[in-house]
């Protein structure tokens, strides 16, 4: 048997009429750069995420950039990150021309640690951005409670949550303008590049949407330094068709997850992903950590299973960050999980023969030491 590691092809597959329907739409209107379609996307997806605006971009990124950029912080500012992230982070906050300042993470979710975002506050912080890594919301109540002592901004980077909640309330919708993506692999994929914002401040959605295109609300009339980060009138069309089936597959991730979750239980020395009682998990990945990754893996792959590491370098130790002088042994961490995490398979409609054959061969690995 063969496992990927991810397939879209058989959700696709699945929707294929409707996906051409929203494709033949939008031809037929002529209408593809902030129209009838994205309005729409943003209304819907706004309800989805319980706020009161969303404002589509062009992908997540950007929407992370904007956010920041939208609450004015730049030079001179230092904004918290997760030490163990995707890069992308750490990018946004940089491309203001701010100072990502690490934070390492909780050692059961994985995610920042609340108590260490208050151990690296100083007089230049104005941000905090938690990233809700690998399917499950961070600690909001305890981020939320910092911010608030500390005069912080919170802006949320959502790329690998969607649906996720915290005490109820969905990731998303906890920070003043919160950044997610739609990449095609994500919970919540386009078929291309996308992103969105999503924010409760009108103001500050005016603000985006403002910024997202060029600087202007009337045609050639700049008002500020803008971008161009709009999200496309195809992918909003095909993105609200997706959008109406993402609890069915949230719930079918999870159903994924519990079956590995039973079968793997009490291996050696494997640790299996946790989900805090105060949070729901929605299974972007699911990753184990073993001191014996490698050989795991390679076990797999000549088995004919396909696995990831997200992510194998933490962002301090990338050449891109060179510059900011940080060295191996300053977030042990992170760099501790990017030595010992590995992502086995999970897609919506995986077989449950499948799962048992990715958890079966894990047990031969560690049966035939
Ligand atoms: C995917 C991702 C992003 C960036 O999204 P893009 O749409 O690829 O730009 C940001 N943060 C995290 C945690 C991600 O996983």
């Amino acid at each position: 048997m063969q496992v990927p590691f991810n397939t879209l092809q058989r959700f696709h597959d699945s929707i294929k009429p409707e996906l051409h329907q929203a494709f033949t739409a939008v031809l037929d209107s002529n209408y593809l750069i902030l129209g009838p379609q994205t309005e729409a996307f943003e209304k819907n997806y706004a309800a989805f995420n319980r706020v009161a605006h969303t404002v589509g971009v062009s992908n997540g990124l950007e929407a992370l950039r904007l956010c920041l950029e939208a609450l004015n912080i730049g030079p001179g500012d230092e904004v918290i990150v997760p030490s163990n992230t995707y890069i992308a982070s750490w990018l946004a906050v940089t491309h203001c021309g701010a100072t990502p300042v690490p934070a390492e993470p909780d050692d059961r979710t994985w995610n920042i640690d609340p108590q260490r975002i208050e151990e690296v506050i100083t007089p230049r912080t104005r941000a905090i951005m938690p990233v809700h890594l690998y399917g499950q919301i961070s600690d909001m109540t305890g981020i939320m409670d910092i911010a608030q002592r500390h005069n912080l901004y919170v802006v949320e980077d959502n790329a690998q949550s969607h649906g996720s909640e915290w005490k109820g309330k969905p990731a998303g919708s906890f920070g003043i303008a919160n950044g997610t993506s739609f990449y095609p692999t994500k919970n919540m994929g386009a078929l291309g590049d996308a992103g969105a914002i999503t924010t409760d401040d009108a103001e500050l959605a005016q603000r985006l949407r403002i910024l997202r295109n060029y600087g202007s609300q009337v045609k050639y009339k700049n008002e500020v330094i803008g971008y161009n980060a709009r999200l496309d009138e195809l992918q909003a069309a095909l993105l609200s068709v997706k959008l109406v089936h993402i609890h069915r597959l949230t719930a079918d991730r999870q159903r994924i997850a519990h079956r590995y979750l039973q079968q793997l239980a009490g291996i050696d020395d494997l640790l299996l992903p946790y989900t805090h009682p105060d949070a729901t998990h929605v299974f972007h990945l699911f990753v184990i950590r073993t001191d014996r990754r490698d050989a795991l893996q390679a076990h797999l792959q000549a088995q004919g299973i396909g696995t990831m590491i997200h992510y194998p370098i933490p962002p301090h130790l990338q050449q891109a960050y060179q510059f900011a002088g940080k060295k191996k042994g300053d977030y042990p961490l992170a760099e501790q999980m990017a030595d010992t995490l590995l992502s086995l398979p999970l897609f919506p409609f995986m077989h449950d023969d499948e799962i048992d054959y990715v958890c079966e061969a894990i047990q031969q690995f560690y049966g035939s030491k």
